[in-house]
């Protein structure tokens, strides 16, 4: 049996059934990785003798049986592992070993599961193809050629590669969700505050999440299960319960209201992707939802507030790293000034320092009210379309990126394009909103298309109850790229 190609739900039912152990599963892994990531270069730090050790300790402890007992995740290098190298895929972090866990993988591990490796990112999430790592770039399974789509592009190239079961990433402005849709998985971007970002590195705070990247929506919502809930040591992270969501995977969307956002459907969107959304739309009328447009006006002014937004909250966060707490420190330097000019001048890589140049000047004084300020008021206006729109429907439908995968090289010099990649999916992190990425097909040169849903905020059920729903009635999510 190809234990490899399973889902958590699967892998869960065998081992439970003791048709297969931990550590088949584990081997059985390995030589995926070692066939395919030569190719797909999705993994930035394998350790096997760390992960034996881990399936040997939970073979000892098997009386206490966790939800994910046994199920390996591949985690984004931005999320703190005790021990193991977090880097955030950037030069300035090399040699950086977090001393604790951040809170989401002390779940994970409370739950049996085992930490398989770290997935490459783009530096510090800044991107959108995963071609800023300083590993260099993670390829699209589905075309060596072609980006994953970023920031979080190595946990979802290592879904659809078939290199783990589970993956986790970070969503600041579609970096789940972009690389889900463009490499045909799952990718959950949870409310603000639903999951907590304790040890996660931040690069927005007021927009980050960590969520899930899996190969079906079923494991989507046990991962959220386990990583979701208040957290003491988070304190945006939301004291409301945690439902149960496998309870909400239901199919069954009858009489569910859906949006379609006419501002979503205008230039630039390629006209597969289009079809393939449309073709989705019209799943949903014959189960029975009924399909909408709507407006959300101010769309076109949230890729530019989310630039200002998200630039000075990264100025902010990234000015800890200097050489002197984590990570990289240059050598050469007569004094303390030049040695945080060389560190951070060597250290980061072009996009970061842009970002950073960017966010500090939208802060500066003088600046600060025309930018900054001027963004946080069209923030909210944005969140006041979303407001406006859930009075009327119960989701709302958007492709999850304009096209599909694109050629690696080709945008990486053109900041403006790649930013623009994303202009489906920074809405929802500037309205703080929980939304998800599905595949909803291919276009005529076998790339995969992604489906977005959107729901109100902690409506999370929505989402898996529609985005169940749908794949109950395709088969997209079964497809796999030929590697
Ligand atoms: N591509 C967007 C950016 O570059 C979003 C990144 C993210 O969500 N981390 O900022």
């Amino acid at each position: 049996m190809e234990l490899y190609r399973l889902t958590a739900h699967e892998l869960r039912d065998l081992i439970d059934k003791k048709k297969a152990a931990p550590k088949e599963v584990i081997q059985d892994l390995f030589k995926r990785i070692e066939q395919t990531d030569k190719k797909v270069k999705a993994l930035c730090l394998f350790d096997k003798k760390d992960v034996l050790a881990q399936c040997e300790q939970l073979e000892k402890a098997q009386a206490k049986k966790g939800r994910l007992f046994g199920i390996p995740v591949v985690i984004k290098d931005n999320i703190c592992v005790q021990g193991q190298d977090t880097t955030c895929s950037s030069r300035i972090l090399k040699g950086f070993q977090p001393p604790y866990d951040a809170t989401c993988i002390q779940r994970l591990k409370q739950e049996g599961a085992i930490i398989l490796a770290k997935a490459n990112m783009d530096e510090f999430a800044f991107g959108s193809s995963c071609e800023t790592s300083c590993y260099g770039p993670t390829h699209n399974p589905w075309d060596l050629k072609r980006i994953p789509g970023g920031s979080s592009g190595g946990s979802a190239a290592a879904v659809a590669a078939d290199q783990t079961t589970l993956a986790l990433g970070s969503d600041t402005g579609g970096s789940i969700r972009q690389p889900a849709g463009l490499c045909g998985v799952v990718g959950l971007k949870p409310t603000y505050g639903r999951v907590s970002r304790y040890g996660l590195i931040a690069f927005a705070s007021s927009l980050d999440q960590i969520g899930p990247l899996t190969k079906d929506v079923q494991d989507a919502a046990l991962l959220m299960n386990v990583i979701s809930g208040a957290d003491p040591n988070d304190s945006t992270c939301v004291d409301t319960p945690v439902p149960d969501y496998t309870q909400s995977l239901l199919n069954d969307v009858h009489g569910l209201k859906l949006g379609v956002p006419k501002e979503y459907f205008a230039a630039g969107l390629d006209t597969e992707v289009k079809n393939g959304v449309e073709q989705a739309l019209k799943l949903f009328e014959k189960l029975g939802a009924r399909v909408q447009e709507i407006s959300l006006p101010h769309t076109e002014y949230a890729v530019a507030d989310y630039y200002i937004v998200a630039t000075a909250e990264a100025s902010s966060n990234l000015a800890r790293f200097d050489g002197v707490q984590y990570g990289y420190r240059s050598c050469g330097f007569n004094d303390l000034l030049q040695m945080y000019r060389k560190t951070r001048g060597s250290g980061f890589g072009e996009e970061a320092k842009r970002r950073i140049i960017l966010g500090t000047y939208a802060l500066s004084s003088g600046y600060y009210d025309a930018y900054y300020l001027r963004a946080l008021k069209v923030r909210r206006l944005i969140k006041q379309d979303f407001d406006r729109a859930f009075q009327k429907c119960d989701a709302i439908i958007t492709p999850t990126s304009p096209t599909v995968a694109f050629k690696i090289g080709e945008r990486i010099d053109d900041p403006l394009a790649m930013y623009l990649s994303d202009i489906y999916t920074i809405s929802v992190n500037l309205a703080g909103l929980p939304a998800i990425s599905i595949p909803c097909g291919f276009n005529r040169e076998n790339l995969p298309i992604g489906l977005q849903i959107i729901a109100p905020p902690f409506a999370e059920e929505m989402l898996f109850r529609l985005a169940y729903s749908f794949e109950q009635h395709t088969q997209w999510h079964k497809q796999r790229p030929k590697l």
